[in-house]
């Protein structure tokens, strides 16, 4: 039998390990990149609202100061984006501390409608505003029993629903869709607003991407919503599923795990 070359062996070994570390620096340097985009990022979003804000008070200086109308028109739109950039700094927290598993869940057992009910009342004026209908579709008026976090899952839920009339037309619907199976149920949130090109719905769950036509028709928020939803799903096992046709309407979809009515009978006592 043919012994085998010792020196061939080692070669090998240092060819794999040279390979394993040329993994390792590009990983790096990937991570360094995106670490690079984030700051650019960030960077360029919180200017946006301050260099809006600091326009204002230099208009205000200008003498726009001494019209009384012009004055309040130009305080309340100072006072919006000071808003906006409180928004964003608050999302840009959650979203490292998320990032950094800083942030822990509390689950607790609750019905799902009751929650749907709460997101309604909330988003209630801002769709009234754009004349957009809200409604909430389920098989029935029976609970629907899960284990979540409240207050997280109703914020990816109002995110949702706010997107939905965000990037939509007046007039136009969003719908939360309850669909009950057997160990699980599926909360759909769809609307007939103005979709998402093909190339873009891989990326919108990325932190700060924007489909181009919202960012020039300035609508207001983050590019951090999508992103912060799909990590507070993760933490409840879910995925976020997206079907969206441009000009028609998108869905974003994703399931829960059902706790039987017997086991949250027992849960109760
Ligand atoms: P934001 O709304 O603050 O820009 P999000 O992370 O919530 O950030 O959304 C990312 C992008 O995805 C939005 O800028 C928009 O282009 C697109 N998008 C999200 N939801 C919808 C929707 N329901 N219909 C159309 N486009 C959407």
């Amino acid at each position: 039998k043919k012994e085998k070359n010792p020196i061939v062996g080692i070669k090998s070994q240092i060819k794999n390990y040279a390979k394993m570390k040329e993994d390792e620096i590009a990983q790096l340097k990937q991570m360094e990149q995106y670490r690079k985009e984030f700051l650019a990022n960030i960077s360029h979003e919180l200017k946006t609202p301050i260099f809006a804000t600091q326009g204002f008070i230099l208009t205000l200086l200008d003498g726009a100061v001494d019209d009384k109308s012009v004055r309040d028109r130009f305080l309340k739109k100072a006072a919006k984006s000071l808003n906006a950039l409180n928004i964003l700094v608050e999302d840009l927290l959650t979203v490292s501390k998320i990032e950094a598993g800083e942030i822990n869940m509390e689950f607790e057992e609750f019905d799902l409608q009751i929650m749907i009910v709460d997101v309604l009342e909330q988003i209630e004026q801002k769709a009234e505003k754009k004349n957009i209908t809200v409604s909430l579709e389920a098989p029935s008026d029976d609970p629907i029993y899960i284990n979540a976090d409240y207050n997280r899952l109703k914020q990816v839920v109002i995110n949702l629903v706010v997107n939905g009339i965000k990037y939509n037309h007046k007039n136009g619907w969003v719908k939360v869709i309850l669909d009950v199976h057997e160990d699980t149920v599926t909360i759909a949130v769809k609307d007939n607003g103005m979709g998402i090109p093909h190339e873009d719905q891989n990326r919108i769950f990325e932190r700060f991407y924007r489909v181009e036509k919202s960012r020039t028709k300035k609508q207001g928020g983050s590019g951090l919503g999508l992103a912060i939803c799909k990590h507070i799903l993760e933490r409840h096992d879910a995925v976020i599923q997206l079907e969206s046709v441009p000009e028609e309407g998108s869905t974003f979809s994703f399931d829960l795990t059902l706790v039987k009515e017997e086991e949250y009978e027992d849960s109760e006592l």
